[in-house]
C-alpha cells in the first residue's frame, strides 16, 4: 500500500481497477491527480514506481525532443538558420553520439534515479495527492533554474582547466558544431558532477524548506532536459527564446562555446559570463577588447 491517497488498494488489482475506485472515493481529484495516485496504488512501491517513473520521462523527453532537431538536420530549408552551416553532423556520428549516450543512461545515470526518491523521501518530498499550487510549482523551478546556471557555471568552467579538461571535459567537445542528441555526450564524471546540478539542488531545496513535490521535480526534469538538447540544436531562429527573454542562454550562447572552445560556461542565462567577462566569441572578443582599451585610456 501507498501513501499517495487513503484507501484499501487490493494488491493485485489492474491499473484501471485502482483508477476507478479511486475515483469512487476521491471524486474531487482532478483527472490527472486521478491517474498519478492510480500508478503509484498500482505499483504499490512508491521507490520502484518513482524509479521507474523518472527514468522513462527523461528517456522519452530527452530522444523526445531531438527527434525534431534529427528531422530539422535532414531538411535543407531550415539550414538558412543553422549557426556553423557548413558544419553538418553525418547519420555514422549521429549514431556513434546515441549509442555512447545510451549506454551512459543505462549505466551511469539510472543509479541515481533510482537513489533519488529514498533520499527525498527521508528529506520530506511529497507524492500525494492533490498536487500543490501552480504557484508553488513555478516558483521552485525558477529557484532550481536558477541555481542549476549557478552550479553549472562553475562547474563547467573548472572542467576547462588543465587535466579537467584533458580526462573528463574533452569528450564534451567532440563536436565543435553541437547537436541536439550531444546535449548529454559526456564523460561519465562530468554527467555525474553536472547532475548534481539537476538533481542536487532539489535535494537540497527539500532539505531546507521541507516542501517539494515529485511533480515539480519531474517538470523541472523536462525543462531542464529541453534547455540542455535545445542549447546543442546548433540553430538560432528568429523565434528563439533569447530574443525575447534576452537573459536566456539557448543554442547561440553554447553554439560559441563550442565553436571557440572557451567562453560562455554557463548552462539557462548570460549573467554569469557577462559579468565574470567570460563571454565567448569574436563579438565579446571585440567588447572585451574595446572596454580594455577605453580602461587603458582613462588610466593615462
Ligand atoms: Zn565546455
Ligand atoms: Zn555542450
Amino acid at each position: 500500500m501507498t501513501s499517495v491517497v487513503s484507501g484499501n488498494f487490493t494488491t493485485g488489482a489492474t491499473f484501471v481497477d485502482t483508477f476507478s475506485y479511486i475515483s469512487e472515493i476521491h471524486p474531487q481529484l482532478s483527472w490527472f491527480e486521478k491517474i498519478w495516485a492510480s500508478y503509484f496504488a498500482w505499483f504499490g512501491d512508491d521507490i520502484i514506481a518513482t524509479g521507474v517513473f523518472i527514468f522513462v520521462l527523461h528517456e522519452s523527453m530527452y530522444f523526445g525532443r531531438c527527434i525534431p532537431w534529427m528531422i530539422i538536420d535532414s531538411m535543407p530549408f531550415f539550414s538558412k538558420w543553422k549557426i556553423q552551416e557548413a558544419k553538418v553532423i553525418s547519420k555514422k556520428e549521429q549514431f556513434a553520439c546515441l549509442k555512447s549516450v545510451l549506454l551512459s543512461h543505462f549505466l551511469v545515470e539510472a543509479i541515481p534515479i533510482f537513489g533519488f526518491y529514498p533520499i527525498c523521501n527521508y528529506l520530506g518530498i511529497s507524492l500525494s495527492v492533490p498536487f500543490p499550487s501552480w504557484i508553488t510549482i513555478v516558483l521552485q523551478i525558477c529557484v532550481f533554474f536558477v541555481g542549476e546556471d549557478a552550479w553549472h557555471y562553475w562547474l563547467h568552467r573548472g572542467l576547462h582547466q588543465g587535466v579537467f579538461y584533458k580526462y573528463i571535459h574533452k569528450q564534451h567537445h567532440k563536436y565543435a558544431a553541437p547537436f541536439g542528441l550531444a546535449a548529454e555526450y559526456a564523460h561519465p564524471v562530468e554527467v555525474a558532477l553536472l547532475g548534481v546540478g539537476t538533481v542536487g539542488i532539489p535535494i537540497f531545496w527539500v532539505y531546507i524548506t521541507k516542501n517539494l513535490h515529485i511533480l515539480t521535480v519531474s517538470i523541472w526534469i523536462c525543462l531542464r532536459l529541453f534547455q540542455a538538447v535545445d542549447a546543442h540544436s546548433g540553430y538560432e531562429f528568429p523565434w528563439s527564446l533569447h530574443h525575447f527573454l534576452p537573459i536566456w542562454a539557448g543554442a547561440e550562447h553554447h553554439d560559441e562555446h563550442h565553436h571557440h572552445f572557451i567562453g560562455n560556461y554557463a548552462s539557462s542565462f548570460r549573467w554569469w559570463d557577462f559579468v565574470l567577462d567570460t563571454e565567448a566569441g569574436p563579438k565579446a572578443k571585440e567588447d572585451r577588447l574595446r572596454r580594455q582599451a577605453l580602461k587603458q585610456k582613462k588610466n593615462a
